[in-house]
């Protein structure tokens, strides 16, 4: 088979690797890829977002299936493209990605289905929002409706900067259309979790949990990141909460969802919170996550090809997933300055003598390789992924790893998974 893997970060990588291992895949295309899917992969100099030119590449290239790595191809309507021009696609449908693409959309769904979520209201008025805050209690967080790169979401921990938050997305437009509408909800006290499904439609298989580190800074200092890093299992997740998730969250969801009309196939990654009295949804993704995947997917012992397949027939009931007992930790090296301002096109060495270490996977985010060297070229440049039979023991290892790998001004966490050892 030929396939088409669309987005260039850490995720896209990891899906790309793992797809690679599997006995049907001949071929693998990536979009517009990076320095190490160009190792496994052909890249193809297509922009994610540009979807007209991709749907012509898969079919000039008779590419037998298609798998879509970010959030805005999906927002933008490229699942229903390809399927209009009846070419194979993993992911959502655009109605019902705006399950991720619109917060307001998911939050009156959770509201008619009873999903345990943080209490919200809507605002499409300035001035309303304004005086809702008069009567609040604070901290608040503040989220615009629409994709914002991860930007989107303020926690406001008092009244001055609630006030500037809605003017800013409101009236000054900073996340432009995004920001239009913007939800206010009570802030959820502890712990996050990310639990991946793939849903078939009717039915769904869950991934194995993960954590993630937002913040840019270690001890969770510093602005919120695309992700600094991660780890699997998460040390939060249980049973009970499986079977919470499962009864008070999928099932509703789905029903939700059918009750609207709307099929949803392909990922769904849910953003937990766990709660004093149980989990609640943070957000619903309608993609892999990022760098989720990249401890994941390490992990996983089947084949993904025939589960993405399956989830795409709506069969994904018949599915057996099998896992590595063995954990994984991911270290995120970002470019210095990151999530603001930051310099491209720095070297990157030591990536082999760091390869070289066993049940180590070094994954490409931000790097290009223009004249035979690799360097930076994103804000988030390498995922650095570390199997051991310990969360302790795969720190260690994860950080050796690192250690072999330099560029300029490269800013990582030290304390990535390290709540998972001593907790
Ligand atoms: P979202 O894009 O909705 O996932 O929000 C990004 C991050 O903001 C989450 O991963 C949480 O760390 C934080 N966050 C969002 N909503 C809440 C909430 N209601 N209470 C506490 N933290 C939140």
């Amino acid at each position: 088979m030929k396939i088409l893997v669309i987005g260039g970060g850490g995720r896209e990588h990891a899906l790309a690797w793992k797809l690679e291992q599997s006995p049907d895949v001949d071929r693998i295309f990536c979009a517009p890829g990076n320095a190490g899917t160009a190792a496994i992969a052909e890249n193809v100099a297509i922009p994610a977002t540009d979807l007209p030119a991709l749907a012509r590449f898969a079919k000039e290239n008779h590419v037998d299936l298609t798998v879509i790595g970010p959030d805005d191809p999906l927002a933008a309507g490229i699942v229903d493209l390809f399927v209009a021009e009846k070419l194979r696609v993993f992911g959502p449908t655009k109605s019902a990605a705006r399950i991720e693409s619109s917060k307001i959309f998911a939050k009156e769904l959770m509201r008619a289905q009873k999903i345990p979520t943080a209490k919200a209201s809507t605002f499409s008025d300035s001035d309303q929002a304004l005086r809702y805050c008069e009567k609040v209690e604070f901290p608040v967080v503040i989220k615009a409706d629409g994709l914002a790169l991860g930007k989107g979401v303020i926690v406001a921990p008092d009244a001055a900067t609630a006030r500037s938050t809605i003017f800013s997305m409101m009236n000054e437009a900073r996340f432009g259309e995004a920001g239009r509408r913007i939800v206010i909800e009570e802030f959820l006290r502890g712990s996050e979790c990310s639990l991946h499904a793939l849903v078939d439609g009717k039915n769904y298989r869950l991934l194995e949990s993960a954590r993630d580190h937002k913040r840019v800074f270690d001890g969770d200092k510093g602005s919120n990141t695309g992700g600094m890093g991660a780890f699997s299992p998460a040390n939060n997740w249980n049973r009970q909460l499986q079977d919470q998730l499962d009864k008070k969250i999928m099932q509703p969801l789905l029903r939700g969802l059918r009750e609207e009309g709307i099929i949803f196939r392909g990922l769904l990654y849910p953003g937990l919170m766990i709660t004093e009295t149980g989990a609640y949804v943070v957000e619903f993704n309608c993609r892999f996550g990022d760098p989720e995947t990249q401890a994941i997917l390490p992990r996983m012992k089947s084949d993904l090809l025939p589960l993405l397949e399956a989830t795409i027939d709506g069969k994904i009931d018949n599915c057996t997933i099998e896992w590595d007992e063995r954990v994984t930790v991911t270290i995120v090296l970002a470019s210095g300055g990151y999530p603001g301002k930051y310099k491209t096109g720095k070297p990157i060495s030591g990536l082999e003598e760091a390869a070289k270490l066993k049940n180590v996977q070094i994954f490409h985010a931000g790097t290009r390789r223009p004249n035979g060297e690799i360097v930076t070229a994103g804000g988030r440049v390498l995922a650095v992924t570390a199997l051991g039979s310990t969360m302790e023991s795969a720190r260690a290892r994860v950080y050796e790893a690192v250690s072999r790998i330099h560029f300029e001004s490269c800013h990582y966490r030290r304390d990535i998974a390290l709540g998972a050892v001593s907790g």
